[in-house]
């Protein structure tokens, strides 16, 4: 059994499996060391198991849709034990695929926890790896400092592993997890309340995105509580409660959303003299590379833009950079990116606020109540918006909120990247009938902005 290897990869997760494989393709001799399961922090414990929950708590909408369409359906009741089994059995299934192609890929996968020993070499349990690369990527977990009491609430983690539904349930933060678990457990009858400290959730996306996501949490009849003074948690044997505005609000549980940290710390990164930020994420350049010679790092162990896709791309471009003589790196800013609520959203490029140092600006925009929803006498929209550089035709930004948004803007990723202008959009010939069809039906602007008018320099 050799201990030497021409990449050593710390981190089984989306992003660390990419990168190994695409190492192993170009000839490499590649560990990877995963101290948990494989499939990491996305298969395992996010994004899938997410979805799959998502999935179940939009049958609640489907089926009461369903009796506007013609369908009686006698007595619907969600059994959440029914879902857990099927749950686990399907990422059982998936984390198996994933040892299957780092299998076939012959990259040699070691379980346990690594620790740096220095720039060359890697410690796991009683074996020491050696190797001339070593790549990080160990993922992030779930804060619990943000504010007191934290540690005791639930994470995304645990709701993922729900024996029983809370019938009230305290969502703090108004983030990506927070905003889709609250949709989740609301379609599967929770009574949900959400508290934020802004004045609309989901900072970061163009404030026309965050203004709907927060009227279709109401239209759900979730509790939003905005610009909340937020103190802390309590959780004693009569319920959990969120402290705040000198109040305390009590649930049967509280979900923590507050953030994720990156997993860097006492794995020997700083003894090696890799630089860290104070937030926990390893410090790297465009191309992954750490402070220290050898070692790179990708990921949401980087805290740059933490998304599955993005982790995995910024892999391959480590690998095809070091294994295969190129010279690429990810732009973060092409990434489109999703939020599963109900409806769930979608964006890619510049919100209106950052767009508006580009200069002038034609913000085109529709809002309707979409077929199905109409039909079933449902009040949800779909708002869509496109953000156009005035001078150049240019779209610099493309938003949506309703059904499908995360299929639809994932389509339109593509036109972003290859930099369409909006004449492009206009002689598309549109699918009908389609909600994405809008993109292409919007003639006029609703508004022309000037940097001048937002006062952003
Ligand atoms: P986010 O950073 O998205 O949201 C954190 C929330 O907690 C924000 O509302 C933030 O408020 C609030 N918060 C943070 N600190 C405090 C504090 N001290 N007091 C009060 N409120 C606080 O984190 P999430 O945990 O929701 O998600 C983590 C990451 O995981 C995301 O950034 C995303 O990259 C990824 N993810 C992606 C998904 C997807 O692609 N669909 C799904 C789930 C996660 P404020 O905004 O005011 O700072």
């Amino acid at each position: 059994m050799s201990n030497t290897f021409d990449l050593i990869v710390i981190g089984g997760g989306s992003g660390g499996v990419a990168a190994a494989r695409r190492a192993a393709s170009y000839g490499a001799k590649v560990a990877l060391i995963e101290r948990d399961r494989l499939g990491g922090t996305c298969v395992i414990r996010g994004c899938v198991p997410k979805k799959l929950m998502m999935y179940a708590g939009r049958f609640s909408h489907e089926l009461r849709d369903a009796a506007a369409f013609g369908w009686e359906i006698a007595q619907a009741r969600f059994d959440l034990a029914t879902w857990q089994e099927a749950k686990t059995r399907e990422i059982d299934r998936l984390e198996n695929v994933y040892r299957e192609l780092l299998d076939s890929s012959k990259v040699t996968v070691i379980a346990g926890t690594a620790r740096l020993l220095s720039a060359e070499s890697v410690q796991v349990d009683q074996r020491v790896l050696s190797a001339r690369n070593i790549l990080i990527a160990t993922g992030s977990s779930p804060g619990r400092d943000a504010l007191p009491g934290l540690s005791l609430a639930m994470t995304s983690d645990d709701i993922l592993n729900l024996k029983v539904l809370p019938k009230r349930l305290g969502v703090l933060g108004g983030g990506y997890i927070g905003l889709e678990f609250a949709s989740i457990l609301a379609g599967m009858g929770s009574q949900v309340s959400v508290f934020f400290r802004s004045d609309l959730p989901l900072r970061g996306f163009d404030r026309a995105l965050r203004e709907r996501a927060a009227a279709n949490l109401k239209l759900q009849h979730i509790q939003v509580h905005p610009n909340s003074n937020l103190q802390g948690v309590q959780v004693d044997d009569s319920g959990s409660a969120i402290l705040c505005d000198h109040r305390s609000h009590r649930f049967d549980a509280v979900l923590n959303a507050t953030g994720r940290h990156p997993n860097s710390r006492g794995m020997g990164l700083e003894e090696a003299g890799v630089a860290i930020q104070e937030n926990g994420a390893i410090v790297v350049d465009a191309y992954s590379r750490s402070s220290v010679p050898g070692v790179y790092a990708i990921g949401d162990v980087t805290n740059r833009k933490n998304l599955t896709p993005v982790a995995i791309a910024e892999g391959r471009a480590f690998a095809d950079n070091l294994f295969n003589g190129e010279r690429r790196h990810v732009d973060h800013a092409s990434a489109a990116t999703a939020v599963f609520t109900t409806p769930p959203l979608g964006s890619v490029g510049l919100s209106e606020q950052d767009a508006a140092v580009v200069g002038r600006l034609r913000i085109y925009e529709a809002e309707f109540r979409p077929m199905k929803a109409a039909f079933a006498g449902a009040a949800t929209k779909t708002y869509m918006k496109v953000i156009v550089q005035d001078s150049t035709d240019k779209v610099l930004g493309i938003h949506m909120a309703g059904e499908d948004a995360p299929e639809i803007i994932q389509s339109l990723a593509v036109a972003y990247n290859m930099g369409a202008t909006k004449s492009d959009f206009d002689r598309t010939i549109a699918v009908h009938p389609t909600a994405a069809e809008e993109f292409m039906l919007m003639r006029m602007p609703s508004r022309v902005v000037d940097v001048a008018q937002t006062g952003r320099a």
